[in-house]
């Protein structure tokens, strides 16, 4: 069976990091046709937007994407096009695995966890007013009235939109990836001491999805200060993690960084009927074009991708060729060497070959076999 899937390459290091993905995907012998779309820079060039409708429409239709870092324009009107997807097309759950790979820098070994990350809502959906506007103080009046709390007539006002729906069909999606993934835990995350109605309310439904998975999942919760402490103390201890948006943008990046950073870490924007996968770096501006950076991160977000096409042996068969060139330690990134300076290291389409040569003797190896 063939797969229809949409590529965005996307601009800086992110064509050459996609590029080693697709052909790290085709390579395990799953038969996909790609539809390349273009975002960011490169869009806005051609047709004057960062993230044109031809875009959203093939994602919608195809239902599966995959794409590479896009760099957001730092300064006024632009919207992140990541921020842009995951609410067009609801990609509600941001999912991250953290998982050890031998090999890596890393000061914690066999860590294994998987932030799952509300996508659509919280402090980062970015409903905010500028300090200084007359409706700006408007608020301030209207919220002082009603709340009965003073504001500084000088502020800016972020607003944290926390619901019952989305809250729910975010714990719904962690603990569905914990039964699907044979997971053990669920830690739900949140500040609800002192954010009662809002992280209160993520507690609330938390808790109550739980009692659907009683018996097959664990379920507990923790204050997110304290998650971040027990995260670097203890992290073995941690399964699968539940957050809000804004404490899990921060959390997964935390986590990201305890198994080895931002060169191996994979991610997936995935609603109910569409997913979106990515490497969790940016485009990395400054390595553009120099085939220098690790394509790990891309190719691990493919994995992702073929086990949401349920194309489970081939996801397994490349994530295990990945961790064997990386576990060589030969064949590798300039980052994945002991001393970033090393001579040996190798760029990155040379680390791609290395991990479809790692495929091709497995696969003809258990081709043997069988
Ligand atoms: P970045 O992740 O692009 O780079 C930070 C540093 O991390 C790099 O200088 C490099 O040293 C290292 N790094 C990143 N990817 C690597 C890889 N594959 N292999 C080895 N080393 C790697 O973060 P940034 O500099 O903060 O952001 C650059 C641009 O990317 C910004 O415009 C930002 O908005 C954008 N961005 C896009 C996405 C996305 O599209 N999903 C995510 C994050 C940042």
């Amino acid at each position: 069976m063939s797969h229809r899937v949409t590529l965005i390459p996307g601009d800086g290091i992110g064509r050459e990091v996609s590029l080693a993905a697709k052909r790290c995907i085709a390579a395990t012998g799953v038969k996909i046709e790609w539809e390349e779309q273009i975002a960011g820079a490169e869009a806005m060039k051609k047709f004057g937007t960062v993230l044109p409708t031809q875009v959203l429409d093939s994602i919608s239709k195809n239902k599966v994407a995959i794409k590479g870092p896009i760099t957001t324009p730092v300064g006024k009107g632009f919207r992140s096009v990541n921020v842009q997807l995951r609410l067009s097309l609801d990609l509600y759950a941001c999912l991250r695995p953290c998982k050890f790979y031998k090999g890596v820098k890393s000061r914690y070994q066999d860590l294994d966890l998987v932030v799952v990350r509300e996508n659509t809502e919280d402090l980062y959906a970015g409903i905010e007013f500028s300090q200084g506007l007359k409706r700006t103080k408007d608020i301030i009046e209207q919220i002082e009235k009603l709340s009965g709390s003073t504001i500084k007539r000088d502020s800016a006002i972020g607003i944290k939109p926390i619901s019952v729906s989305a809250s729910k069909r975010i714990a719904r999606f962690a603990f569905d990836y914990a039964v699907k993934n044979k997971r053990k835990k669920v830690t739900a995350v949140h500040k609800a001491n002192i954010m009662k109605e809002t992280d209160g309310l993520f507690l609330k439904m938390a808790r109550e999805v739980a009692k659907d998975y009683e018996g097959k999942i664990e379920f507990e919760d923790r204050i997110v200060d304290n998650m971040c402490m027990q995260l670097v103390q203890k992290p073995e201890l941690y399964d699968v993690l539940v957050l809000p948006n804004l404490y899990g943008d921060i959390l997964s990046d935390l986590c990201a960084g305890l198994v080895g950073g931002l060169g191996i870490a994979a991610g997936g924007n995935i609603g109910d009927h569409i997913a979106l996968f990515e490497p969790v770096h940016g485009s990395a501006p400054k390595y553009a074009g120099l085939n220098k950076v690790n394509p790990a991160a891309a190719i691990l977000s493919g994995v992702l991708m073929l086990r949401y096409l349920n194309e489970i042996d081939a996801a397994d068969r490349l994530e295990r060729a990945v961790a064997s060139v990386i576990a060589q330690g030969k064949d590798v990134t300039y980052d994945l060497k002991p001393d970033r300076n090393d001579p040996t290291a190798v760029g990155t389409s040379q680390m791609a070959d290395a991990i479809i040569k790692a495929l091709e003797t497995s696969t003809s190896l258990f081709g043997k076999l069988s």
